[in-house]
């Protein structure tokens, strides 16, 4: 059985204008904003608006509609911050921690666009 949503969630409350956040970009369907504790010179979180605690709540119940308007602007993101090889830029890594053993701290569906540095060969 899936966990609840948490609508106490930070995300959320970014997500409500009660926390603020550094806005990198948005659509109908999905938040773009700036890690608060960034690992690398771009560190961007793009978050789905709806309520969704994981990639794998996200990925089979969104619909088609909000799995597109996160995917583009995951693009529109990429492209901004100049470090997609589409966009001349030397490359970053997209992840998504999920659950208790991906150690997720936030339980509002996430993914991390990293780059601007080289990184290691493997997340601990
Ligand atoms: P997770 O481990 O759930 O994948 O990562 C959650 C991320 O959210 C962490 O990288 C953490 O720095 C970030 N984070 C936690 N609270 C806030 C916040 O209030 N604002 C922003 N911008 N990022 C946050």
């Amino acid at each position: 059985m899936a966990p609840a949503y948490d609508d106490n969630n930070i995300f959320a409350k970014i997500l409500r204008g009660e926390i603020p956040n550094d806005t990198v970009a948005q659509n109908d369907h999905a938040l773009a904003f700036r890690d608060i504790r960034p690992q690398a010179p771009s560190h961007v979180l793009v978050i789905p608006k709806g309520r969704y605690v994981s990639y794998d709540d996200f990925a089979a119940n969104a619909s088609d509609a909000e799995i597109v308007g996160f995917t583009r602007l995951c693009a529109q993101v990429v492209a901004m911050e100049g470090i997609g090889p589409e966009s001349g830029g030397q490359g970053f890594r997209a992840i998504t921690n999920t659950g208790e053993h991906g150690v997720q701290e936030v339980p509002h569906f996430h993914l991390h666009i990293l780059g601007g540095r080289l990184m290691g060969p493997m997340l601990s």
